[in-house]
């Protein structure tokens, strides 16, 4: 297929129902090939905003623009758009291939041209040779990519897609995401991705945008959202961090309990201020960190065997809890004081975030 991608234009969106602000002035730019995710709790306004770029919802007031046109009353099936869902939405009467053709029937596309159709989109999500097999033959995973295939067979310039991994089991949605960021570098289409799931959002896109009651937070690259959050609704939404009340001292530091800490970033004017503490950011103090470091000493009060890592939790003067996390190989657990022991930690000045705190 070849690499033709639709720019997306949102201006100050909003769509109420009755007194409810489902989505509320949101203004936001995709770039042609971009792949951007929504991401926020539930009735945040995700499906919402990507109802009103489907064209399945109709905004309150707001403009929507594909490529620089306007597109705001177009009709869903004059956008040319490819659309996948949570629940597949396919036809269970219908073989594989039958199910994949549809747009193309719908489209009235010469029925000769079909097979060769199909048989690069099922190839492309990993389903060659399954034309003529039922829908029930094939696991949830399978079903989703067959909903994939669909929605990619008339090489439409934007997919939308709403939670389309969430009723898959964890191990088979983590290799589904790296496959549609493959299949994402590969047909160059412009995606926006609908999903409450961080990682998720974080593994795939090239842009994050962060929305809250209607509203769009934050958007931004994934390490610039994870590592610079604009509030503590979006520090303590991405990624795992302990969010500590904390007072401002000078521009370079602010007080947690008793402990002065200093940030190498420019501390927020006003007194509502929370510490983001991403639990991967202590480290266990070896005399090997940097002077320059902020260092807390607590008591261990539990230890968590997690698999792949440890989560260690620490009491700190002045009732302050916080977590760490070391990978869980042999030599960590010398590290490790037993429950009750003493253990000092270091957070560098450039991680330590400080953000203005919002209600949640
Ligand atoms: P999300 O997809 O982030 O979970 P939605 O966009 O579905 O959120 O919903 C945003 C808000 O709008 C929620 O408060 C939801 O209850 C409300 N809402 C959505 N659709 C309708 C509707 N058809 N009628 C009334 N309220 C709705
Ligand atoms: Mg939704």
């Amino acid at each position: 297929m070849d690499k033709r991608a639709e720019s997306v234009e949102i201006r100050s969106a909003s769509k109420a129902y009755g007194a409810v602000r489902a989505l509320d002035d949101v203004s936001l730019n995709v770039g042609a090939g971009e792949f951007v995710s929504l991401l926020g709790p539930s009735g945040s306004g995700k499906t919402t905003l990507l109802g009103i770029l489907g064209g399945f919802i109709l905004p309150s007031s707001g403009t929507i623009l594909f490529g620089g046109r306007d597109v705001t009353w177009m009709p869903p099936h004059k956008r040319d758009i490819g659309v996948v869902f949570q629940n597949y939405a396919l036809f269970p009467h219908m073989s594989v291939g039958e199910n994949v053709a549809f747009p193309l029937r719908a489209r009235r596309l010469p029925k000769a041209s079909w097979p060769d159709k199909v048989r690069a989109a099922l190839s492309m999500v990993g389903l060659a040779g399954y034309e003529e097999r039922g829908i029930a033959q094939l696991s949830g995973g399978q079903r989703q990519r067959v909903a994939l295939a669909r929605a990619m067979i008339f090489e439409p310039r934007l997919i939308l897609m709403d939670e389309p991994l969430s009723a898959l089991d964890k191990q088979l949605r983590e290799s589904m995401q790296i496959e549609l960021r493959a299949l994402h570098r590969r047909i160059g289409a412009t995606i926006i991705y609908v999903t409450h799931d961080q990682r998720e959002a974080l593994t795939m896109s090239d842009r994050v945008a962060v929305m809250k009651d209607g509203r769009l937070i934050q958007i931004d690259e994934p390490e610039r959202l994870h590592d610079h959050p604009a509030d503590s609704f979006v520090a303590s939404f991405i990624g795992e961090a302990t969010m500590l009340p904390v007072r401002r001292v000078d521009a370079a530091s602010v007080a947690l309990g008793n402990a002065l800490l200093r940030s190498a970033r420019a501390i927020p004017d006003g007194d509502a201020l929370m510490l983001a503490v991403h639990s991967e950011k202590l480290l266990i103090d070896d005399g090997a960190q940097d002077a320059a470091c902020n260092r807390l000493t607590g008591t261990v009060t539990d230890i968590v065997y997690q698999g792949e890592s440890l989560r260690i939790f620490l009491a700190l003067a002045d009732g302050i809890a916080l977590s760490l996390r070391q990978p869980s190989y042999h030599q960590a657990y010398s590290r490790i004081p037993a429950l009750g022991g003493s253990l000092t930690v270091t957070l560098h000045p450039e991680d330590t975030i400080v953000v203005p705190r919002v209600g949640d």
